[in-house]
């Protein structure tokens, strides 16, 4: 009667700190939007207004027809990000250590006797004392027990708001079986079409598969990890190595033409290298993204000797820009920008034949790193690399991303 993993999510996170914070939204239909604006999207929905059907995704104008009283509310990420680190800080009194899974989402490895389920579930009901102790009784959180980590979050998602709910070895099969094959985390579109035709239509012949025919299944050792860890295997730990630092934003409708989308874009770009820069890696690839009116996705991208020059990266962001501009459409909804192929400084291969570019390169990155002293001291907009364009709209800073959670610093304007 063993468990190995706990996994923690909140409650419609973002809704439930605004609940918490503003007392007379509690028992109230909360949505939080990213931008005041109709025809964006709830971003976090409260439990009163689930019960009107609305959900993470429903636009505002049918968020409004379900339910004419619904309080609106534009994200404040800042907060959520205090928010978040306060209930790290919190989990952290309960067990040794916690693995950031998403900026609402926690798990942690049960060792010992913390193991054995009624430990396990105990352990479970402490944390959430705790919660409601010292973050507050409106944020609220689903924890689920399992073999590994994969399970636990399954187990996690069984019952909301405010649920316990743990897979033992034994149950796999039985507490599976009821959810529909694209309930699992992981399963998207994609995968799910590619498991009808292989003749795979629910959970439990999924289950009974041979890992090694997820494998094909998946076109990717991916299927077959997934498909071990579903039946109770281990789970690969958390990838802490990163990949690529990527920031996006909607455009608010004041900054969707082609020169304030581009500031947008390049605030971005300041906010992923400065990051970068801090975490101690260097950019191999940057690419630009952009959304059109009429759903057009644009992308380019650019390969580059490994760099954290804010100059060079702004440069290249130029050079590709002017291709989004000739692809989209004059109205844009939505700016990406991404470094990817991230090396750590010291593994940087240097480019023995070209000293001079080295050089500037070197210049460049210790100009860079002077920038981030000053926005350290005085804010991210105290210095900028060029104008800014009159007219932008404020708040091009700290979007949440999935997994990211951007420091209080990121927040600042
Ligand atoms: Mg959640």
């Amino acid at each position: 009667m063993h468990v190995d993993q706990l996994y923690l999510d909140l409650n419609a996170f973002f809704a439930s700190v605004e609940q918490q914070e503003e007392p007379r939204l509690r028992d109230r239909p909360v949505a939080v939007i990213p931008n005041m604006v109709e025809t964006t999207c709830c971003i976090a929905v409260s439990y009163e207004a689930k019960a009107f059907g609305i959900k993470t995704g429903t636009a505002v104008w049918r968020a409004r027809e379900l339910c004419p009283a619904i309080v609106l509310l534009p994200a404040r990420h800042d907060v959520y990000v205090r928010y978040h680190q306060r209930i790290h800080d919190e989990i952290l009194r309960h067990v040794p250590a916690v693995a950031v899974c998403s900026i609402d989402e926690f798990t942690t490895t049960l060792g010992g006797r913390d193991r054995e389920l009624a430990a396990a579930r105990a352990l479970a009901d402490r944390i959430k004392r705790g919660l409601r102790e010292t973050i507050g009784p409106a944020v609220t959180c689903s924890i689920g027990l399992a073999p590994n980590r994969l399970l636990a979050k399954i187990a996690g998602d069984m019952r909301k708001p405010d649920g316990l709910t743990w897979i033992l070895p034994a149950e796999i099969k039985e507490k599976l079986a009821p959810l529909a094959l694209d309930e699992l985390p992981g399963i998207g579109k994609g995968n799910l079409a590619r498991l009808r035709n292989a003749g795979v239509g629910t959970v439990s012949a999924l289950l009974d598969l041979d890992p090694r025919h997820a494998r094909a299944i998946w076109h990717s050792v991916a299927g077959e990890r997934f498909l071990r860890a579903l039946q109770g295997g281990p789970y690969g730990e958390l990838d802490t190595r990163r990949r690529q630092i990527s920031h996006s934003q909607i455009l608010a409708p004041e900054n969707r033409s082609h020169p304030m989308a581009r500031a947008v874009a390049r605030v971005l770009l300041e906010k992923a290298t400065r990051r970068m820069r801090r975490e101690g890696y260097c950019a191999g690839r940057l690419w630009v993204g952009c959304r059109d009116r009429s759903g057009g996705r644009h992308g380019v991208e650019v390969r580059l000797p490994a760099t954290q020059s804010d100059r060079a990266l702004l440069g290249l962001f130029d050079h590709l820009w002017r291709r989004i501009e000739v692809r989209a459409e004059p109205s844009l909804k939505k700016v990406s920008i991404g470094l990817s192929d991230l090396v750590a400084v010291g593994a940087r291969q240097g480019d023995l034949f070209i000293d001079r570019r080295l050089d500037i390169e070197r210049r460049d990155e210790r100009l860079a790193k002077a920038v981030d002293t000053i926005k350290d001291r005085f804010g991210a907009s105290a210095i900028r690399y060029g104008a800014m364009p009159k007219g932008l709209a404020a708040y091009t800073g700290g979007r949440i991303a999935f997994t990211r959670i951007p420091l209080p610093e990121d927040c600042m304007q």
